[in-house]
C-alpha cells in the first residue's frame, strides 16, 4: 500500500486503491441493476465491462489512482469519479456487449476540439503549424453548438486544444458557463496566460483539468523546443496556478529521439511530481504539422524503452509516489487505435471531424447532419502507429 501526497494531488495504490475500486464497482452494479434489471443481462454486462477494462489497463487493473479535489482519476483522458456521468462509458460498453443499437456519436468517449488557431508559440513539433495564427473561422456561437451537440449525444469528456485555447480565455469561460454539467472539461495549453485569476475563473466555470505541454525538465531544452525563452516559466506558473485552483494537472511531453532514454523519462516524471502533476502523458512524435516529411518516428529500441518505462513507473511499488503515466501509443499497439472514430474524435480548428490531431483525414463539418457516416468512414480508415 502507498499513499503519496504532493500538494493538491494524492496518489493511491495498494489496499486504499482497491477499497476505492470496490466502492466504484458497487456503483456500477447499482447502475446496471436499475438499467437492465434482469440478472442474466447484468452478468453479461459486467463481463463486457471487465473485458473492456482489461484491454485498456496494465495487468487487468489500474495500479495507481489520483485524488484531486475529492475526486478520483485513474487516467487523464477518462472522467473522474464521483460524477453522474462517470458510469456513462460503462453503460455504453454494456449496451454494446448486449448487442443493443448505439450510434457512432454515442460511442465516442472523448472529443478534442481545436478551439483556436491562435498561439504565441511555434513549437518544433506543432501539429497545427501550417494553420497557426490564421484567422479563426468558428464563431463563439458555433463553438457552443458543438459542445451542445456533443453533450446531447452524451459525450462526457471534452478537451479544448488549439492553437492555445488560453488566447481566447473569455470565450472559453463563456462556453464552460453555458455548458451543462454532464462532462469533464480539460484545457491543453503551453501555460500561456494561465494566470492565477484565469485558473480560478476556469475552475469556477467547471473546468476539471489542464494538460500542460512540458517537453523537458530542463528550462533551456524546453525553451529551445518551444522556440521561446519564456515557455518554461509559463508552464511552471500555469502548474502553480492550476494547483492552487484545485485543477487536475497533466504534464504532456512529446518524447523525441534525442530525449528518449530511461534516465530522461524518470527525471521528467520526478520533475512533474514537483510541480503537482497527477499525470504524465507521453506522446510519440509523428510526421505531421511542423514535423511533416521529417524523420521523427521513434525506432523499435526507443519504443521498447517507452513501454518498459510505462510498465515500471506505473506498477513497481518503488515508484508508487510518482505521477501516473499515460502512454496512448502503448494501447494503440496493443489493441487498435482508440481514435479514428472508435472512442475518440478530433474536431479541427474549422469544425471538421478528423481521426486525431496527426491523422488528418478531414471529413464533414461537425454541425452538419451527416456526422454518423463520417465517423463510420474514420473507423474504416483507421489511424495506426507502425507496429514496432
Ligand atoms: S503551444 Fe501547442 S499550438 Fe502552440 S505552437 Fe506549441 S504545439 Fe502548436
Amino acid at each position: 500500500m502507498y499513499t503519496a501526497t504532493s500538494n493538491n494531488t494524492t496518489i493511491l495504490s495498494g489496499w486504499r486503491k482497491k477499497l476505492v475500486f470496490s466502492i466504484i464497482w458497487l456503483g456500477v452494479f447499482k447502475k446496471l441493476l436499475v438499467t437492465f434489471k434482469r440478472p442474466t443481462l447484468i452478468f453479461k454486462a459486467i463481463n463486457h465491462i471487465r473485458e473492456f477494462r482489461n484491454k485498456h489497463s496494465i495487468y487487468k487493473t489500474f495500479p495507481k489512482i489520483a485524488v484531486v479535489d475529492r475526486r478520483v482519476f485513474f487516467n487523464c483522458n477518462v472522467n473522474g469519479w464521483p460524477s453522474n456521468y462517470f458510469y456513462r462509458s460503462m453503460l455504453i460498453e454494456s449496451r454494446k456487449g448486449l448487442e443493443m443499437p448505439i450510434s457512432n456519436l454515442e460511442n465516442i468517449k472523448m472529443v478534442q476540439i481545436a478551439f483556436t488557431k491562435k498561439c504565441p508559440l511555434n513549437c518544433e513539433h506543432c501539429f497545427e503549424g501550417p494553420v497557426l495564427n490564421k484567422k479563426d473561422t468558428l464563431t463563439l456561437e458555433q463553438h457552443k453548438q458543438i459542445v451542445k451537440k456533443l453533450q446531447d449525444a452524451g459525450v462526457s469528456m471534452i478537451e479544448f486544444g488549439g492553437g492555445d485555447p488560453m488566447t481566447r480565455i473569455n470565450d472559453l469561460v463563456e462556453i464552460l458557463n453555458s455548458a451543462r454539467k454532464t462532462a469533464d472539461f480539460w484545457v491543453y495549453t503551453s501555460g500561456f496566460n494561465f494566470t492565477e485569476e484565469n485558473a480560478r475563473r476556469l475552475k469556477k466555470a467547471g473546468l476539471t483539468g489542464v494538460s500542460i505541454g512540458l517537453d523537458h525538465y530542463l528550462s533551456e531544452k524546453h525553451n529551445a523546443f518551444r522556440r521561446n525563452q519564456k515557455a518554461f516559466d509559463w508552464a511552471l506558473e500555469a502548474a502553480k496556478n492550476a494547483k492552487n485552483a484545485k485543477l487536475v494537472i497533466t504534464a504532456t511531453i512529446c518524447v523525441t529521439k534525442e530525449f528518449c532514454s530511461m534516465e530522461n523519462l524518470f527525471n521528467y516524471v520526478k520533475f512533474a511530481q514537483t510541480i503537482g502533476a497527477s499525470f504524465v502523458q507521453i506522446l510519440e512524435p509523428r510526421a505531421a504539422g511542423n514535423y511533416e516529411g521529417k524523420d521523427v518516428l521513434l525506432n523499435s529500441q526507443q519504443i521498447q524503452i517507452m513501454k518498459d518505462f510505462f510498465i515500471d513507473v506505473n506498477t513497481n511499488p518503488v515508484h508508487a509516489d510518482l505521477p501516473i503515466v499515460d502512454y496512448p501509443g502503448y494501447f494503440q499497439r496493443k489493441n487498435k487505435c482508440a481514435g479514428a472514430g472508435n472512442h475518440y474524435l478530433y474536431i479541427d480548428t474549422d469544425g471538421y471531424i478528423n481521426s486525431c490531431p496527426f491523422c488528418r483525414n478531414k471529413k464533414t463539418f461537425f454541425l452538419d447532419e451527416n456526422h454518423e457516416e463520417s465517423i463510420e468512414s474514420l473507423k474504416t480508415e483507421g489511424c495506426d502507429l507502425p507496429n514496432i
